[in-house]
C-alpha cells in the first residue's frame, strides 16, 4: 500500500478537504498513474451532497483523470511507464456479461464499478481522481493521443464521452439537426463533437450570456429558453436534442422541438424526476431516452477523434484549494467550460 494525498469530503454538507488515502500495491493487471490533472464533473458535486442517495463517506470524488504511468504490473501489456493515460468513469467491470461482452462495460450487468464511492472487487471502496495517484486495471486505462494536452484531455474522459456515445448511437452527422441544451462541461463538449461530426447544431441556454462562446465552439444557432419564443419558433425541427442540464426542466417543452421520429436523450441526471407526458411521444413518434457515459473502445475512438480533430475542454484550472469555491461556480452555472484540478496541488 502506498499512502497518497487527496482531497475528500467528509459529508454532505461540509465541503472537500485535504487528506490521506490508501492505494493498493500493483497486482499483475495494475496500472500506477501519477495525475496530473482531474476535472470536476457535475456528477462529483451530485454525489458528494448527496443527490443520488447515501455515500459513503470520506469520499474522494473525481473521474476525469489525466496522467502519466509511473510503474506497471507483471502482466500488463497495453501500457507503459511514461505513457499519457485517462481514468473515466469506471475502473472495472464483470468482463462476462452480455454488455461487457458487447464492449458497452459502462452497462455491465452486474453494475461497473465507478472510479469512486463504489465497493470494489477487494471490498474496499473506490476513491477517485483528487489525488495524486490512482492504482487502475490495465483494460480501463485510456492512452491519450499524442496532440492532446493532459489538461484539456481530462474532461474528455467524462464529459467528452458522455455526449460523444449518444451523438454517435443516434447518427449525427452531416444533415442531421442537433439541439445541445444546456452549456456547461457535457454541453461544450457536445457542440464540438456534434459540429465536428458534420451536424448542423443549436445550443438551448438559459440565456444569450454565452452565445458569443458556443459559436465559436460550432454550433450554427444559439437560442435562450427563457425565451417563449424559442419553443414555438423551433419546434418539430429536431432530429437529436441531448439534454446535459443537471437539474430538472419541463421536458415535455423540449419534446415539443423534435422533428417526426426525432430523439430526445438525457444525460443530465437531476436529484428529482423528469415527467414526461404520453402525448408528448405519441405526437409525431417521439422517443425520450437516456445514455450512460460509454465503453472502454468507444471512450478510445472518442480520444482518438478528439485528437484528430483538435479538439478538447476549454477549462479554467485551478489548485485544490479553489475546489469548494468551483463547485459553487458550477451550481450557479457560472464554469466556462470546465473546472481542472492541477494535482500537483493535493
Ligand atoms: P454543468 O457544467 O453544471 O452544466 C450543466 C448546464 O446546465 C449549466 O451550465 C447550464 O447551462 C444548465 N443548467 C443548470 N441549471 C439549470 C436549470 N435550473 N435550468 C436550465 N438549465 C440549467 O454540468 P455537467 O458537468 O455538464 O453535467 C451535467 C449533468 O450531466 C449533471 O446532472 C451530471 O451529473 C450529468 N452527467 C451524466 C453523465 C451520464 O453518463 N449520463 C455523465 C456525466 C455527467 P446554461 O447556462 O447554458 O443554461
Ligand atoms: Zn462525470
Amino acid at each position: 500500500m502506498v499512502t497518497v494525498n487527496a482531497y475528500a469530503a467528509r459529508s454532505a454538507t461540509g465541503g472537500l478537504v485535504p487528506t490521506t488515502i490508501e492505494r493498493r500495491d500493483l497486482g499483475p493487471y495494475d496500472v500506477l498513474i501519477e495525475v496530473k490533472y482531474a476535472g470536476i464533473c457535475h456528477s462529483d458535486i451530485h454525489t458528494v451532497r448527496g443527490d443520488w442517495g447515501p455515500q459513503p463517506y470520506p469520499l474522494v470524488p473525481g473521474h476525469e483523470i489525466a496522467g502519466i504511468v509511473t510503474e506497471v504490473g507483471s502482466a500488463v501489456t497495453a501500457h507503459a511507464v511514461g505513457d499519457r493515460v485517462g481514468v473515466g468513469c469506471m475502473v472495472n467491470s464483470c468482463g462476462e456479461c452480455a454488455n461487457c461482452r458487447a464492449g458497452e462495460e459502462q452497462y455491465c450487468l452486474a453494475g461497473n464499478t465507478g472510479t469512486y464511492g463504489i465497493v470494489d472487487r477487494d471490498g474496499t471502496i473506490t476513491q477517485g481522481g483528487y489525488s495524486t495517484h490512482v492504482v487502475v486495471t490495465e483494460k480501463f486505462v485510456l492512452r491519450i493521443p499524442d496532440g492532446l494536452d493532459l489538461d484539456v484531455a481530462a474532461p474528455l474522459l467524462c464529459a467528452g464521452i458522455t455526449t460523444y456515445s449518444p451523438l454517435r448511437h443516434w447518427g449525427a452527422g452531416p444533415g442531421k439537426k442537433v439541439a445541445i441544451v444546456g452549456l456547461g462541461g457535457l454541453g461544450h463538449m457536445g457542440v464540438q463533437l456534434a459540429h465536428a461530426m458534420g451536424a448542423e447544431v443549436t445550443v438551448l441556454s438559459q440565456s444569450l450570456k454565452k452565445q458569443e462562446d458556443g459559436l465559436r465552439l460550432g454550433a450554427d444557432h444559439y437560442h435562450a429558453t427563457s425565451d417563449e419564443d424559442t419553443f414555438t419558433d423551433l419546434a418539430g425541427s429536431f432530429d437529436l436534442i441531448v439534454n446535459t442540464v443537471s437539474a430538472s426542466i419541463d421536458i415535455n417543452a423540449y419534446l415539443q422541438l423534435l422533428a417526426l421520429d426525432g430523439a430526445l436523450v438525457n444525460v443530465g441526471a437531476p436529484a428529482q424526476p423528469l415527467p414526461v407526458q404520453a402525448f408528448s411521444l405519441i405526437m409525431g413518434r417521439r422517443s425520450f431516452a437516456g445514455s450512460m457515459i460509454g465503453g472502454i473502445r468507444e471512450t478510445q475512438e472518442m480520444l482518438d477523434f478528439c485528437a484528430e480533430h483538435g479538439l478538447g475542454a476549454e477549462i479554467e484550472v485551478i489548485p485544490a484549494s479553489e475546489i469548494n469555491d468551483a463547485y459553487q461556480r458550477v451550481l450557479d452555472s457560472d464554469v466556462r467550460y470546465r473546472f481542472v484540478i492541477d494535482a500537483a496541488t493535493f
